[in-house]
């Protein structure tokens, strides 16, 4: 956790404890320069699925998805961080709105709307290929096909 004053990264816990949201919030203390900061984090107790197309559920799998977005904006000008945290913000969104489990159709609106904001080729790129396949895995799955080609 950086420090929003200094940008150390090592800080200690102070206080610790549950939000109604499932996340924790931490009291932290930069080992720096003393600035106290709050930050929430995820706990990923219950695991969030993902209801396919065909009615299937699978665990939410955040690696694949950014794999997916990584090879989907190849040679564009996005780096692995943005994407990164474009994951990262989908997977928060995901935990903070409580439901068990989502439709993958609904996450791959979600990763539109943000690499809309990101890039408009990547969109473009990504949106064709989904809108047609209208599933995520059916997608990352012909990206993975495009890739050995
Ligand atoms: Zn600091």
């Amino acid at each position: 956790m950086r420090c929003p004053v200094c940008s150390n990264e090592d800080s200690k816990v102070i206080d610790s404890r549950p939000t109604e949201g499932g996340s924790i919030r931490r009291r932290r203390e930069c080992r720096v320069c003393k600035y106290r900061f709050t930050t929430y984090e995820i706990v990923e107790v219950i695991p969030l699925l993902v209801v396919k197309k065909n009615g299937s559920k699978e665990i939410f799998d955040k690696q694949k998805l950014l794999g997916g977005l990584i090879k989907s904006c190849y040679k564009r000008p996005i780096s692995v961080p943005q994407l990164e945290e474009l994951v990262d913000n989908i997977e928060q969104d995901l935990y903070n709105s409580l439901r068990a489990e989502i439709p993958s159709t609904e996450i791959g609106e979600m990763v539109m709307k943000r690499l809309k904001a990101l890039d408009e080729v990547s969109y473009v790129r990504f949106a064709s290929v989904y809108r047609e396949f209208k599933d995520i895995d059916t997608f990352l799955s012909e990206i993975k096909e495009l890739q050995k080609k």
